[in-house]
C-alpha cells in the first residue's frame, strides 16, 4: 500500500547491520589492535541484531496492542478487539513464524555438513538437541532464528492478556535477568544459589542472549516505535546516540577490565543506544528498497559459509598469509564473498520462482508494489508545512489547527497526512466517520480525533475502544449516546443556521439537558459556518449572525456555570475571512491542502499564501499509431483525422479521474507539453493524443494534476471542466492510487 512513509533508512541500515554481524564473526581488527577489535565487534557491532528485532517489532507486532494507552488493563471486556482484527494479526504472525522457520530449516540443512565436520553434533542427548534447536541454533549464528520466533511468540501471547506497558515491564525484567547471565555474570557468579540456577539454565541454553531474555525487549521497543510519532530531531537524536554509545563503550571496557563478562552480547546501555539509533534511522529520508531486506537476510545466513570458503580457498592457494592472517583483508574478503553469494541466491530464487522479482512466492513478503508503478499521488511535504505555517499565522496564537482528514484527507491519504501533521506538532484531527477514526488509530495516531458525522449506536463501543470523540448531532442522538451507559467523549454540534447537523442554538433547555447527562464528557462545542466563503452582503451578515449566535449560546451556558471549553467554528474559508471568530480550534480542510474550492477564491487571496500539496501522475502504458479514419476507445468516440500517435495512460475514472474530462475536455502534461484526452475515459485507462510530443516512451510519466516543464494543470482546471469544486475532485481520488511523500 502506498500510504506508508518511506522507511528506506531502515532498509539501508539492514545492510550495514549485516556487515557488522560479519565483523563479529571475523574480527576485522583482530590482528591490528585487540582493543580496537573489542570495541568494533563486542560493543559497536552489538547494535546489529537488536536492530533486526526492532524492525520485526515495529512492522510485525506494531498493531497488536490497543492504541489507547489510557485504558486501564483491568477493563478486559471492553478491550477485546474485534475478532477479525485479532485473526488478522494472528495470521500475519503465523505467516512470519512459518517464514522464519523455513529460513531456519534451510540454514540448518546448509550448515549440517560444516557442523558435522566440526564435530558439533557428537553425543547429542535429547536435551542438547532441544538446546540447539530452541535456543543456541544448530550453528553459531543461527541462534537468531529461534530467538526471533520465541520472542515474537512470547510478546504476542503476553499481548493477549496484558497492556503494552505491562509487557514492556516484563521484557525489561527478562533483559535484566539476561544481563546477569551475560556481561554481568561475574557479579552473579558470586552469589551461590543464583549462580546455581543460572548454571542449570545454561544446560538448556548456552547463553541468556536468546529468545527469552534478549529478543523481547527489542521487539517491544519496536512496537513503541510504531506509535511514537514525535518530531524529527536528527541532531538531538544523533547526540543522544553518541552519548549512549560512549557510555556503552565505558561499560564494555569496564566489564572487560574486571573480567565480569561470561559473554558480551548484552549491555545496559545497549537499550538507549538502540532507542536513539532507531529513531535516528526513522529520520533518514530514503526511498524504500525492499530488495535490500532479502539481501541482508542472505548475507546473514551465508557469511559463515563464506568464512569456510575463504579459509579453504586460501589454504588451497597458499594465500593464508594474505587472506586469513591479515584480519582486515579477511573481513573484506568474507564480506565481498557473502555479498556475492547473497546476490546470487536472491537472483537464483527469483529465477526458480519464475515470476520475476516481484511476483515470486518466496520473496513476496518483502515486496510491496511500487507506489509509483501505475498511477499515483505525489505529496509535497514542504508545501504542507508552509500551508500549516501560513494558516497558523492567520489565526490567533490560542487557536489550534484541527485538520479535516475525512475522505482520506481529501484524497491525499489520511495516514500519510496524519503522520506528517503529527510531526509538525498537530495532534487534533477531525474525520467524517467512525471507520476513518479507527483507521487513523490503527496507523498509530494518538491525538484527539473528532467524528463530525453520524455513528451508529452499534459502533459506540468503537468510540470508547479507539478513544474517538463523537459529535452530538441532535437531541435524540444525545440521549442515545447517554443510554450507552459508559463514558463517551463528545463535542456538541450547534446549529446556527446551516440546518444540517447540531442542536439549535436557540434550544438552551436542550443543551442544559445534555450537560446533565451522566455519561457524556463534553470536551467541545462547535458550529459550522455555511456561507463564510461568500462575498455578498447577505452572506456576510448571515455569517456574522451565525458566529454571534454561537458565542451568545456559549455565554448563556457559561453564565449558568456550565463549562464551555474547546470551541470551534472556522473551516478553511472561516480562517481566511473571519479569523476574528477563531475559538480554540479551526477545522481546516481544503486550504491545508493548498487550494480553495474555486479559482476565484484563490486569486483574491493574497494574505494566505498557500501551495497545492498534491500532484496526480500516471504511467504511459503504451504508445500507438493511428491512421486517419481509425477510431479509438469505447463507442468509437475518437476518430483520427490525421496520422495520430496516441498514448494509453494507466489511470481511469475508477482512480477518481472524472469521466467528464473525456473527449478533449481534459488534458495531461507529458515532458512539459499538453496532450488532450481523447475518446472516453475508461475505468482503468485513459487515451491521450501525443502526436506533437517528441521523446515519448512507454513507462514514462504523465501529469494529470501538477506541473511539467513550464506547464501546469491545477485542481481548479479539472473542477472547472467538470462543473464542480476542487473539494469534490480531490476527495474522489481513489484508494487504488499509490501515495508518496517528497
Ligand atoms: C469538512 C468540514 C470542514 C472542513 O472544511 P473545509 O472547507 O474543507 O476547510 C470543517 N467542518 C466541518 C463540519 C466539515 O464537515
Amino acid at each position: 500500500m502506498g500510504r506508508k512513509t518511506t522507511y528506506g533508512g531502515l532498509d539501508l541500515f539492514r545492510i550495514i547491520a549485516a556487515f557488522l554481524v560479519v565483523a563479529i564473526h571475523t574480527s576485522p581488527l583482530g590482528s591490528l589492535s585487540p582493543e580496537g577489535d573489542f570495541f568494533l565487534t563486542r560493543i559497536l557491532a552489538r547494535v546489529a541484531v537488536p536492530f533486526f528485532f526492532l524492525v520485526t517489532g515495529q512492522f510485525l507486532l506494531g498493531g497488536i496492542f490497543q492504541p489507547d494507552k489510557r485504558l486501564s488493563p483491568g477493563r478486559q471486556n471492553e478491550k477485546r478487539r474485534p475478532q477479525s482484527e485479532e485473526r488478522e494479526h494472528f495470521n500475519a504472525i503465523k505467516r512470519y513464524l512459518f517464514k522464519i522457520a523455513g529460513l531456519y530449516g534451510i540454514s540448518i540443512l546448509l550448515y549440517l555438513p560444516v557442523g558435522i565436520y566440526a564435530g558439533h553434533y557428537q553425543n547429542l542427548g535429547p536435551l542438547d538437541l532441544l538446546r540447539l534447536l530452541l535456543f543456541d541454533g544448530t550453528f553459531y549464528h543461527l541462534w537468531y532464528f529461534p530467538a526471533c520466533m520465541l520472542g515474537v511468540l512470547l510478546v504476542w501471547l503476553l499481548s493477549r492478556k496484558l497492556s503494552l506497558k505491562a509487557v514492556t515491564g516484563i521484557a525489561a525484567g527478562l533483559y535484566a535477568i539476561g544481563l546477569l547471565g551475560d556481561s554481568y555474570y561475574g557479579l552473579t557468579a558470586r552469589v551461590p544459589v543464583v549462580s546455581g540456577i543460572y548454571e542449570g539454565f545454561f544446560h538448556l541454553s548456552s547463553y541468556t542472549r536468546n529468545g527469552l531474555f534478549f529478543a523481547p525487549l527489542f521487539l517491544v521497543m519496536g512496537i513503541w516505535m510504531n506509535r511514537t510519532r514525535a518530531r524529527r530531531r536528527p541532531l538531538v537524536l544523533g547526540t543522544a546516540l553518541l552519548l549512549s554509545l560512549a557510555l556503552m563503550t565505558v561499560e564494555g571496557f569496564t566489564l572487560r577490565h574486571f573480567q565480569l563478562q561470561r559473554h558480551d552480547s548484552m549491555y545496559l546501555f545497549l537499550v538507549p543506544c538502540m532507542y536513539f539509533l532507531y529513531r535516528l534511522l526513522l529520520c533518514w529520508k530514503e526511498k524504500p528498497r525492499p530488495g535490500l531486506r532479502i539481501l541482508s537476510t542472505w548475507i546473514y545466513i551465508l557469511h559463515p559459509a563464506m568464512i569456510v570458503v575463504i579459509r579453504g580457498g586460501a589454504g588451497v592457494l597458499g594465500l593464508e598469509d594474505f587472506l586469513v592472517d591479515n584480519s582486515l583483508v579477511h573481513y573484506v574478503a568474507v564480506s565481498l564473498a557473502s555479498l556475492a553469494a547473497a546476490l546470487f541466491v536472491t537472483w537464483f530464487w527469483t529465477l526458480v520462482s519464475k515470476k520475476g522479482a516481484c511476483g515470486g512466492r518466496f520473496p513476496h513478503w518483502a515486496q510491496s508494489p511500487l507506489p509509483t508503478g501505475r498511477a499515483w499521488i505525489e505529496l509535497d511535504r514542504k508545501a504542507l508545512s508552509e500551508n500549516v505555517r501560513a494558516l497558523k499565522a492567520a489565526l490567533p496564537e490560542s487557536c489550534k489547527l484541527m485538520p479535516a482528514l475525512k475522505a482520506n484527507a481529501y484524497g491525499h491519504g489520511a495516514m500519510l497526512m496524519a503522520r506528517e501533521l503529527s510531526e509538525l506538532g498537530i495532534h487534533d484531527f477531525c474525520v467524517a466517520s467512525v471507520s476513518e477514526g479507527v483507521a487513523l488509530r490503527k496507523a498509530g495516531i494518538w491525538g484527539n480525533i473528532l467524528i463530525l458525522g453520524y455513528t451508529h449506536p452499534k459502533d459506540f463501543c468503537l468510540l470508547r475502544r479507539y478513544r474517538l470523540t463523537q459529535t452530538v448531532i441532535d437531541s435524540a442522538y444525545a440521549s442515545q449516546l447517554n443510554r450507552y451507559g459508559k463514558k463517551l467523549e463528545v463535542h456538541i454540534g450547534i446549529d446556527t443556521g446551516m440546518h444540517r447537523l447540531g442542536i439549535s442554538c436557540e434550544n438552551i433547555d436542550e443543551l442544559r439537558r445534555i450537560y446533565r447527562m451522566k455519561h457524556l464528557k463534553i470536551n467541545g462545542l462547535f458550529t459550522h459556518l455555511c456561507a463564510s466563503d461568500g462575498t455578498s452582503c447577505k452572506e456576510k451578515d448571515f455569517t456574522e449572525e451565525q458566529a454571534r449566535a454561537f458565542y451568545r449560546t456559549v455565554e448563556q451556558l457559561q453564565e449558568e456555570g456550565l463549562p464551555c471549553q474547546g470551541l470551534h467554528l472556522l473551516a478553511s474559508y472561516g480562517i481566511r475571512n473571519y479569523p476574528q471568530y477563531a475559538g480554540d480550534y479551526a477545522r481546516v480542510g481544503i486550504a491545508l491542502y493548498g487550494v480553495f474550492s474555486t479559482r476565484e477564491d484563490a486569486t483574491t487571496t493574497d494574505t494566505l499564501p498557500l501551495r497545492p500539496v498534491l500532484s496526480l501522475k500516471a504511467r504511459i502504458a503504451t504508445v500507438k499509431e493511428l491512421s486517419p479514419g481509425e477510431s479509438a476507445g469505447y463507442g468509437l468516440a475518437f476518430t483520427a483525422r490525421r496520422p495520430t500517435k496516441l498514448a494509453v495512460l494507466s489511470i481511469g475514472y475508477a482512480d477518481g479521474l472524472p469521466r467528464a474530462l473525456s473527449c478533449g475536455k481534459g488534458q495531461v502534461l507529458i515532458n512539459g507539453h499538453r496532450a488532450p484526452i481523447i475518446g472516453r475515459i475508461c475505468m482503468d485507462q485513459t487515451l491521450v493524443d501525443v502526436t506533437d510530443i517528441p521523446f515519448l516512451c512507454p513507462g514514462g510519466e504523465a501529469v494529470l494534476i501538477g506541473s511539467s516543464g513550464s506547464e501546469e494543470i491545477t485542481a481548479y482546471d479539472l473542477a472547472e471542466a467538470c462543473g464542480t469544486i476542487t473539494n469534490e475532485i480531490l476527495s474522489r481520488l481513489g484508494e487504488r492510487l499509490g501515495r508518496v511523500l517528497y
